[in-house]
Parts: C-alpha cells; structure tokens; sequence
C-alpha cells in the first residue's frame, strides 16, 4: 500500500481528550478514532491490527475444534428473562423499547442465546461434545470508559462456548482451551498470567483470567515470586509479603489486565433455559456448560500499553498492520527508481509492505514511521548509494544492504 494513498493521517499532538497511553498513541498514529467515550472507530491500519488478531484466534479456535457462527446483538427480554439477567444485569445492559413496545436489549454476552440454539440441535449423548464461538460485537454500559480500547462500552469479543456431556469432559477440554489461550497471547506477543479470579455471576468456583502485568491494569492481582500461584485481589485471602501457600516464597502485588477470562458455568444455563439431552441410560440430563473469552481491542489496547516508547508504537511482528515499512528520503529520479523497484518486488512477492511515497520533509517520514511502529523500517535514500537501510523498530542499530539482499530478507 502507498501511504499516499491512505486517507487517514497522522496527527503531531496527541488527543486532547485521552488518558491512556494506548488511546493517544493510537489516535495520533491513525489507527483509531474516538465516536464517544468507550467508542472508538477502527480506521485502515487500526483494522489491519484487528485482522491480524482475529486470525491468530481464529486459526487456535479451529485447532481445538471451535465452530464458528455469528449471533445477533439484537436480543428479547423475554429469553434474559429465563435466566433472571435482564434485572441483574439492568445497569450494564442497554435495554430499550422498540416501536411495537417489545424490550430489546444489546448484548452484553451470549450465554442466553447460544444455549437456546444449542437446545434446538443437541438432543443426545451422541451429540456432544461440541465446542461453538463468535467473533462479534459486545455492549455494556461501563462506568469508567477511560483506558481506550481496554474498557469500550463497544467492543469486539471472541466468545467460545462449550457443551458436555459431564463435568469430566467439560475439566480437560476446559485445560485444552487454556493452552489454546496461552497460544494466543503468546503469538501476539504478550507474556500472560493464568490467574485465580471469581466466577462472576455464573458460579461459585473459580474462573481463570488471562492478565497482562501493566501498570495501566485496573485489576490487582497477588502473585508468587517463585512459582505459578497467582489470584485477583478481589477473591485473595492473601497480601503483598504473605508466604505463598503453594510453595510458601513471598507473595507480591502487581497491577494488571485481564486480556480472557474462562469460565466454568456447570448446568446453571441449561437448567434455566430446559437445554437437556438423553444420557447412555435413557435418563434425561442438563448439558454441561463452559464459556471462554477474549476481547480483541483489549487486547490491541494491551499489545500498546507494554510495546512503545516516547517516539511511538513497536508492534510484535504477528500482529503489526505491515511487515515492512519503506521510506524514500530524496527525489532524484534514481532514488525514486530503486524504492519503487523494492516496493513492486515485494508486492510481487506477497510482502506485506508499505510504501511512504508522500512528498513531505524526510524528518516526518521518519517520525511518522517510528510513531506507526511497523517492526521493519527500509530507507532508499540519495545518501546510501544504492544500498538500503534496514532498520528494526524495537531496535537501535542500522544496516546497509544491497536491493537485491533486501529483497530476499523480505521475501523469506
Ligand atoms: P472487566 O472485569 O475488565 O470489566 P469482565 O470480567 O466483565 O471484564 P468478561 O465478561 O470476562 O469481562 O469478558 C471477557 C473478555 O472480554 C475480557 O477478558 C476482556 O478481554 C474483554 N472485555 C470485557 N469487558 C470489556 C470492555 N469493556 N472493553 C473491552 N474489552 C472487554
Ligand atoms: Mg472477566
């Protein structure tokens, strides 16, 4: 892509309006743009991000034998009803009229849904296990929507959900998607704590969340300096200096983000909503219940948090908009030649490359390639012969190469 070509543009002040890092160094590159507060639009590098995440889950969900379906956002009172939702979660949930007097509310999450179509297909032991996810669009009136893209009141979550036959089953696939998560986490370049939280509203054991140490986390966690004990502060009988009661090394405090969160929601769904199936003896059973998430603006909002510096973003490779970066500082013809034969090589090549072919000052261009972040900077410049320099953004040093060795670094 010619960077020329793109419509957004950088800004060279931050976002008045913004308090987190993640907010105004996303705003000022470009990739977001705020609507309102906790509502923020995905412009052109922004939602190449999103993509990036996206296919990174998608391709773990469909290793572990996820199903991908889309549900609506648009839902009745009378299936949250079922469940006793629709007033406990009254403060959350956007809950309206629409113009035949019905009460719709915006999803918040998709258990309810979810278990009123699984009880129309899943009828029998033989149908189960299956293992149902979305990509999709939730809504939740936050109170405090100040971290950018890490607490939206509109945001994009992965929502996996898992039938069994019983609990057994439900225990080991729920380890299967816990490594399924690390996987995750790990691709987009975070180091995550597995982490002992409250089940919520669904359950009365633990969940696990995924979190991320930041000082920008609003969740406090204690955590073993030795070994992999860790719990939210919200459930903890334990504090900073504590022995730990695993392996009784001193406890700390950290402050983090949970990036997932898995619960274990047992039969209370089936139950309510009457999503039963015939077991091996004929007897009529609840369906065992699992439900897994990841938000994936949280999770761009995280990758932000931990990878910038004062001059802008460094993007982990898996999930940055570009592989490469190329800059042409100077205008003589040849010059000009040598960047647009490395641009239409990579191209041919499936390069993930782009091109700032914009004709403004050279010390914009590099300023606003360190603010984008993208992991591989190349310079055709009148200086360097017709050498290029390649330059990664998460590091100092810079080298002179030949076209045709920048050719075959990009390519391979
Ligand atoms: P929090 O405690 O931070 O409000 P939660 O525990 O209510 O989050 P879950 O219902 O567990 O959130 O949602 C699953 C995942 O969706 C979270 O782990 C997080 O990654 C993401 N998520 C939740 N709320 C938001 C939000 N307001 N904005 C962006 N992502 C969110
Ligand atoms: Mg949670």
């Amino acid at each position: 892509m010619k960077q020329s070509d793109i419509f957004t543009k950088t800004s060279n002040v931050f976002p008045k309006d913004e308090v987190s890092t993640n907010a105004r160094l996303l705003i000022k590159a470009g990739y977001i743009e705020k609507l309102m507060a906790g509502v923020y639009t995905y412009l052109y590098f922004g939602w190449r991000v999103i993509k990036k995440i996206e296919n990174i889950i998608r391709e773990e969900m469909d290793q572990i034998g996820g199903q991908e379906i889309f549900m609506p956002a648009l839902q009745p009172k009378s299936l949250w009803d079922q469940t006793g939702r629709w007033s406990d979660l009254r403060e959350i949930m956007y809950q309206f009229d629409d113009r035949s007097d019905h009460q719709i509310g915006l999803a918040t999450t998709h258990e309810e849904v979810i278990t009123d179509i699984i009880k129309k297909h899943i009828k029998s032991y033989k149908d189960l296990p299956k293992y149902i996810y979305q990509i999709q669009n939730k809504y939740r009136n936050e109170p405090r929507a100040k971290s950018g893209l890490i607490r939206g009141r509109e945001f994009l979550m992965k929502d996996l959900y898992s039938f069994h036959a019983d609990e057994n089953d439900l225990d080991n696939y729920y380890e299967i998607v816990k490594k399924s998560y690390l996987n995750i986490f790990k691709r987009c370049g975070l180091k995550v704590f597995v982490i002992e939280a409250s089940g919520g509203a669904f359950t009365k054991k633990f969940s696990h969340e995924f979190t991320v140490l930041s000082p920008a986390g609003e969740d406090r966690v204690i955590l073993c300096s030795k070994c992999d004990f860790a719990q939210n502060q919200e459930i903890s009988g334990e504090k900073e200096g504590d022995k730990c009661p695993k392996c009784s090394a001193p406890l700390k405090f950290d402050k983090g983000i949970e990036v997932g969160n898995i619960f274990k929601l047992g039969t209370r769904f089936s139950k309510e909503q009457k999503a039963f199936f015939t077991d091996l003896n004929g007897e009529l059973k609840p369906i065992v219940m699992a439900s897994y998430g990841i938000g994936l603006g949280r999770l761009m909002g995280t990758i932000v948090e931990i990878y910038h510096d004062e001059k802008g973003i460094i993007w982990p490779d898996e999930v940055a908009p570009f592989k490469y970066h190329l800059l042409v500082l100077g205008q003589s013809e040849k010059t000009l030649d040598l960047a647009k034969s490395v641009y239409d090589t990579c191209l041919k090549n499936k390069v993930e490359i782009l091109y700032d072919d914009r004709k403004v000052h050279p010390g914009q261009k590099l300023n606003d390639s360190d603010l984008l972040g993208i992991p591989n900077r190349l310079v055709v410049s009148d200086k360097n012969d017709s050498k290029i320099e390649l330059k990664k953004r998460s590091e100092k040093s810079v080298k002179l190469y030949p076209a045709r060795e920048i050719i075959k670094i990009a390519s391979s």
